[in-house]
């Protein structure tokens, strides 16, 4: 965890933190992510992922406003996401993430960047309890402060567009991950 979200984490509120309220929307995680988690941990996948509806209404307005994938993160209005214990992310301790960085779900590794739709170009998903976003005036500052560059975030991104692909196609086949 980059020290300003470990200080984040701290003193604030902390990306990994889900208060339910109205703007907190909890994100979903593809179905091949969640099984790259499952082989790497030896958990059965329903100790840490469950599954819910989604408002279509929210998910329409979502991917209008951000980007046309939530379409698929949120496929059909079905919603895999981590499980939380006292709102926190099952994962999250008081060390951070106890997942490697390369098994996390992509949305972890690209918040608070998204992809603009059609392009390559970064946008900021703005949340004023981010307190990065709060420290720096523009995205270049931004990416500084996490220390990664323009070229990370959209090999994250593709990455995540693969999944989705495949999280659609196994939706379709009828098939389900959560007994
Ligand atoms: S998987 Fe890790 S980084 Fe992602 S929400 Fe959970 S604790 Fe946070
Ligand atoms: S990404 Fe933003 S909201 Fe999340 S922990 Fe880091 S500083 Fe906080």
């Amino acid at each position: 965890m980059s020290y300003i979200c470990q200080e984040c984490h701290e003193t604030k509120y902390g990306c990994c933190n889900f208060t339910g309220e109205p703007n907190s929307i909890e994100i979903g995680i593809s179905i091949p992510e969640a099984i790259i988690i499952q082989k790497a941990i030896g958990l059965p996948i329903s100790d840490f992922l469950e599954r819910d509806m989604i408002n279509p209404l929210l998910v329409d307005s979502i991917a209008r406003s951000i980007h046309p994938n939530f379409k698929q993160i949120f496929y059909k209005n079905i919603r895999y996401k981590l499980k939380t214990v006292d709102n926190k992310c099952i994962f999250l301790t008081d060390q951070g993430c106890q997942l490697p960085r390369n098994i996390r779900p992509h949305y972890c590794n690209l918040y608070p960047f998204w992809l603009m739709p059609d392009e390559d170009r970064l946008q900021v998903l703005i949340n004023p309890d981010c307190l990065a976003q709060t420290r720096v005036i523009n995205i270049v500052e931004l990416l500084k402060l996490f220390g990664i560059n323009r070229n990370d975030i959209i090999n994250e991104f593709y990455a995540l567009q693969d999944k989705l692909k495949e999280h659609v196609e196994f939706i379709d086949s009828g098939k389900d991950i959560i007994q």
